[in-house]
């Protein structure tokens, strides 16, 4: 593999013979390249070739099998994480290592986990991910309202940098988005020089970090190659002076829920991509997060969809689920829930408030994977605001899925 950064933010790379345009993502869900060149909009052009190397690489990693060139010199440092990390010869070796910035931002989606992670620290900027069309790839997604996610995350009142990017476009399947789940901090490590920044703060939570969660296993993951500190990309991320934090890591999207609700920029949340005035109450990702937000308000589920629609077929068959932890705390906590489109799931689990109650609570060692610089903020928040789980609740974690 080889890359080349042109103007800035401009990325175009060329496959060796022993590349593949099929690989799979760090969670290893099959994908498949559809251009080999995108960009990204809103950043300087002389950052640190380590932070150059390795926005690349998120985009690249899936399609690489044995070396990659890149078009600076890189650290021996960051090399070494390559090679490890992925068995890559990396090169040309050169630079000296970049010295980690002294500020936390947070990569912002405007979704509940991201808020919920904006509000644990007041003061950090944000930096913002907006899809734009790619000028060489059709848009067959043109429901995906990226546009008025980023004029919400300019209400927040918070310092903002906006990052405009087609990177989704070099996926062709599944469906257009992002070659590794890094790749949404493409923008964020270019900017890192310029806003000074020695962490980045992502809305990924118990589910994502430790519960196997999203497309990937269902099992405790201690070891998560994509968020441990100790994993492949949280190696790399650190070696380029950017580590990766999950201030939310240790709660479940209950929490996560619940403090977005309650925080500041409760106006301006919103997990759905397809809604324009409001979230539109009718995709999947709507439906479970009415779910969670009914569950956290103890309130029966308002929703429009029934149990024929495709969104409602996956909850017919039989678990797991993604985000199953939640499926179970709704079970539990929804006024009415057996008759709604969820009443049949009831018969795979036997739940109850009190089997649940763990998800109330924070998984202290994510807290213990905080950087220190920002761990004491981290961990008063969450004294305040949720509490820490038991050594009972702390075992229904480390042995989800067994
Ligand atoms: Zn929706």
């Amino acid at each position: 593999m080889r890359v080349t950064w042109s103007g800035g933010g401009n990325l175009s790379f060329r496959l060796d013979p022993e590349d593949e345009i099929t690989g799979k993502a760090s969670d290893e869900y099959p994908i498949k390249l559809a251009i080999n060149s995108c960009s990204v909009g809103g950043v300087p052009d002389d950052a640190h070739p380590d932070l150059f190397a390795v926005a690349a690489w998120t985009i690249v990693a899936p399609w690489t099998r044995r070396r990659i060139l890149f078009d600076r010199a890189v650290s021996a440092e960051l090399a070494q994480v390559l090679h490890e990390g992925w068995g890559v010869e990396a090169g040309p070796v050169g630079a000296e290592p970049r010295r980690a910035g002294a500020r936390l931002a947070i990569s912002y989606s405007g979704g509940a986990d991201s808020v919920a992670a904006a509000t644990m620290y007041p003061d950090a900027p944000f930096v913002h991910f907006r899809r734009v069309a790619h000028s060489r790839v059709p848009n067959r997604w043109p429901h995906y309202r990226s546009d008025v996610l980023a004029k919400l995350a300019a209400k927040t009142g918070r310092e903002l940098s906006t990052v405009t990017s087609d990177l989704e476009y070099t996926l062709a399947e599944p469906r257009p988005g992002y070659p590794e789940h890094h790749a949404v901090a493409a923008g964020a490590l270019l900017l890192a020089d310029q806003l000074d920044l020695g962490g980045l703060g992502f809305g990924y939570e118990l589910g994502s970090r430790w519960l196997g969660g999203g497309r990937y296993l269902w099992r405790f993951t201690p070891d998560n190659p994509m968020w441990s500190p100790h994993g492949r990309w949280g190696r790399l991320f650190a070696a380029a002076g950017l580590h990766i934090v999950l201030p939310v890591g240790g709660v479940s999207e209950a929490v996560t829920m619940r403090l977005a609700l309650n925080s500041p920029m409760k106006a301006q949340v919103r997990w759905c991509l397809r809604g324009t005035d409001g979230p539109c109450r009718t995709c999947g990702k709507c439906l479970y997060k009415e779910l969670i937000q009914a569950a956290v308000e103890r309130r029966p589920l308002d929703t429009p969809i029934t149990a024929d629609r495709p969104q409602a077929r996956k909850y017919l068959k039989k678990p797991p689920y993604g985000g199953q932890e939640m499926i179970q705390y709704g079970l539990a906590r929804v006024p009415g829930i057996e008759n709604t489109l969820f009443g049949p799931v009831l018969d795979y689990f036997d739940v109850s408030e009190e089997s649940t109650n763990w998800l109330e609570h924070c998984y202290p060692p994510a807290l213990d994977e905080i950087p220190p610089e920002w761990r004491a903020e981290a961990a008063a928040f969450v004294d305040a605001n949720a509490g820490l789980m038991s050594e009972d609740e702390v075992r229904r974690v480390e042995s989800w899925g067994d």
